[in-house]
């Protein structure tokens, strides 16, 4: 089995496939920092659905069993279903799913990602009323196109949906609330994630991060909850349901309790770097060794070489690190 330096083994293959997405949400692609002049990478640089693939297949053989597809928005991509069909096939991939912001998903789109092998979709929504979730998406996007994108989702039947809520200090915590009520019965699970400090163009300080203990605490003013136990080793979610509720939901510390021990995640930039961590400084380049037949590293070797050297534990590390130290942006990495 491959594992690192800290023991731990690869397991999970985050892909990027663009770095463009059609909402500037202010803790991921603020717009004045990706207004009308950013320079978002050229189509010729992109890892064609081929390179994808083989990069994919290396990483199953070293043992990867789950795939997501992000982005960047994953559905802006042209033809990404074609890209599902070719991961689908691979031996000894147990999971593939897809992050979004379900903007694009109408009810054809989800039935054809499904059908080309999507088997769980996350999707993300930080709050409920039209005002504050224009305000949060950056570019004033209709909250009810998403709730249809979700309920199109739905329709679509995947073995799994998960909506993803970013909670920002003084900006949505106000949200908690109306989502579980919203989304009690609907067959969904929550998910109450901690603002983290990725990349560096959200200016992110301490103080904007809503913590997992505030957003129980305001859970529990309201309704009574009991735990529910981890699906595996390393879940990073903390897993709740409320009493007499079916709904299930659960808050994810990335900041104030980071996991980093049960990392066991790569990710692939759109362009073929390998980070080995979200709050990396740099990649790794495969797509040169695919594209370079005069490398003499096979992209088993060097996935190999790079995973046994991992050491990353920023999440960790975080406050002795240096606040001014420069981090790959979540839009360019992939979430
Ligand atoms: N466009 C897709 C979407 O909206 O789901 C996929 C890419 S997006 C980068 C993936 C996830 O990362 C989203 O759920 C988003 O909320 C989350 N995310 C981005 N920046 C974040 C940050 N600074 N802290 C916590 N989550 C973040």
């Amino acid at each position: 089995m491959l594992v690192d330096r800290l023991h731990r083994p690869i397991r999970d293959l985050r892909i990027s496939v663009t770095d463009r997405c059609n909402f500037r949400c202010g803790y991921c692609m603020p717009k004045d920092k990706y207004g009308r002049d950013h320079q978002f990478l050229k189509r010729n640089e992109l890892l064609t659905f081929e390179e994808i693939e083989k990069i994919a297949r290396a990483f199953v053989e070293l043992g990867v069993v789950k795939i997501r597809l992000t982005g960047g928005e994953p559905l802006v991509r042209n033809d990404v279903e074609s890209l599902i069909q070719r991961l689908k096939g691979i031996d000894g991939l147990k999971d593939l799913s897809l992050t979004t912001n379900a903007s694009l998903l109408s009810e054809k789109r989800a039935a054809v990602l499904r059908e080309a092998g999507i088997q769980r979709i996350n999707i993300s929504l930080d709050a409920l009323d039209a005002k504050t979730f224009g305000r949060l998406n950056g570019v004033g996007y209709p909250v009810e196109d998403v709730l249809s994108g979700i309920e199109n989702a739905r329709k679509a039947d995947f073995e799994q949906i998960k909506i993803n809520m970013v909670v920002q200090h003084g900006l949505n915590e106000s949200s908690i609330l109306p989502m579980l009520e919203y989304f009690t019965g609907k067959d969904v699970i929550l998910r109450f994630i901690e603002y983290m400090d990725v990349g560096n163009c959200n200016d992110w300080q301490n103080n904007d991060v809503f913590t997992s203990k505030q957003i129980k605490s305001l859970i529990e003013s309201r309704y009574p909850i009991e735990p529910l136990d981890a699906n595996y080793r390393g879940e990073v979610a903390k897993r709740w349901k409320l009493v007499g509720s079916p709904l299930e939901f659960g808050i994810i510390s990335s900041v104030t309790e980071p996991f980093c021990g049960e990392c066991s995640r790569a990710r692939l930039s759109a362009i073929g770097e390998v980070y080995t961590c979200l709050f990396a400084s740099s990649g790794f380049d495969l797509r040169g060794i695919l594209r370079d037949s005069s490398q003499d590293l096979s992209l088993h070797q060097a996935v190999q070489r790079l995973w046994r050297g991992r050491d990353d534990r920023y999440s960790e590390l975080r406050t002795t690190l240096s606040s001014t130290r420069q981090k790959v942006e979540m839009s360019y990495i992939g979430g």
